[in-house]
């Protein structure tokens, strides 16, 4: 997996920001040739008396990538041509000259196919070698989410693949593997699962919708529009995405907005609960409170576990209680506690301490990030099936 992940990352150096990336170079245009060598190409030429074969011309241009996207002034994209005869051979000799439709949007080197960003929008990116053109997409996108986020506000990301719900209280909620949209400019995910956690999305929006009847204030709310198969928010950025880079900016802007949230929890509570919220494909019907904490760990006696706090996503809360953080952890007043009196089957929680050899998830990405930078108190909470949650 690790040298997969390093592969991606090298093939699109510097993709995550947005600032210059460099494709796999195809065939372009000839190299240009070195003015030292230029007398030997005279007497090469005068050897062969001349021009060389005819030779058949080029039939089809690609242009790769397609599309592409870049997100400061200035940042640069790399376009590269591949040029075939009627036969569909690779023509090495074609000379390409690259053009750019709209200057306004992004200038293009007419040798080089390296595009430069000049003001947003979206152009098409030709490449020409006689009569023949192929093209390419090309957008320019400036617009960040920046404030200022007004509770009860919906804001979105870039095509919408990402929303935020601005909340007022301590509660930050995340669906990231409950969307349904596959857009054609992001190719399907090779590396890790594209399953993704059906009817999260809705569990998300339904405790939002609850604790804000409950408490007449709202709940911080952050969803993943996107199909698992083409991002994947609970993973680094690499593994994620994948190097395309319009995954990598609705990857940016869900953990943008989860950073907004944390943010302004810590500055108007001290201190929050975040929940993950994913949906499991396990036999038992119950749910996997996750705390960072594995199954071979929850099973370890309980004075050894009381080690452990500082590495679980409830260190906040354990730190700020009397109580022991086993107590915390899976105690009558603990998360599980609370919800195994709602009649629900839960682990860790005073019935079930530990799943004991079951299938169970500890928690992940977003989890370990999040609970890490902000001091929030963080559990995924896992719906009692994948398909099928309550
Ligand atoms: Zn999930």
């Amino acid at each position: 997996m690790a040298a997969e992940s390093a592969g991606l990352a090298m093939n699109r150096p510097g993709s995550a920001s947005g600032e210059h990336r460099s494709g796999t170079r195809l065939v372009g245009h000839p190299p240009r040739p070195n003015p030292r060598w230029a007398p030997i190409l005279v007497l090469l030429c005068g050897a062969c008396g001349g021009e060389a074969g005819p030779g058949p011309g080029p039939a089809s241009i690609t242009v790769q990538p397609g599309a592409d996207l870049v997100t400061a002034i200035g940042a640069e994209a790399q376009f590269t041509a591949l040029v075939r005869d009627e036969t569909g051979a690779i023509v090495t000799s074609a000379f390409v000259v690259w053009r750019s439709v709209d200057r306004s949007v992004v200038t293009i080197d007419p040798n080089e196919g390296l595009a430069t960003a000049v003001g947003p929008g979206v152009t098409t990116i030709r490449a020409s070698s006689g009569s023949v053109v192929g093209t390419a997409l090309i957008e320019v996108y400036l617009e960040e989410p920046t404030g200022p986020f007004v509770a009860g506000e919906t804001y979105f990301g870039r095509a919408e693949y990402v929303e935020y719900q601005a909340g007022n209280l301590p509660i930050i909620i995340s669906a990231p593997h409950g969307g349904a949209v596959e857009p054609e400019e992001i190719a399907d995910r090779t590396v890790g699962t594209g399953s993704p956690d059906a009817n999260t999305e809705e569990v998300a929006r339904r405790m939002a919708a609850a604790i804000a009847t409950r408490t007449g204030g709202v709940p911080h709310l952050i969803i993943s529009h996107l199909h698992r198969a083409k991002l994947d928010p609970n993973r680094e950025i690499i593994e994620a995405a994948q190097g395309n880079p319009f995954a990598e900016l609705a990857w940016n802007e869900y953990h943008r907005f989860l950073e907004v949230a944390s943010i302004r929890v810590g500055q108007a509570w001290g201190s929050g609960l975040y929940a993950d919220i994913h949906g499991h494909a396990h036999e038992l019907q119950r749910l996997e409170l996750g705390y960072l904490l594995t199954a071979d760990q929850l099973a370890l006696a309980p004075a050894t576990l009381e080690g452990l706090a500082a590495s679980s996503s409830i260190r906040a809360a354990a730190n700020a209680s009397d109580s022991t953080f086993v107590a915390v952890l899976r105690g009558p007043t603990s998360l599980g506690g609370l919800l195994e009196d709602e009649g629900y089957a839960v682990v860790p929680g005073p019935a079930t301490p530990t799943p004991s050899g079951t299938p169970y998830f500890s928690g992940g990405y977003s989890t370990e990030t999040h609970a890490e930078r902000r001091q929030l108190i963080c559990c995924p909470h896992r719906a009692a099936h994948g398909r099928h949650p309550r």
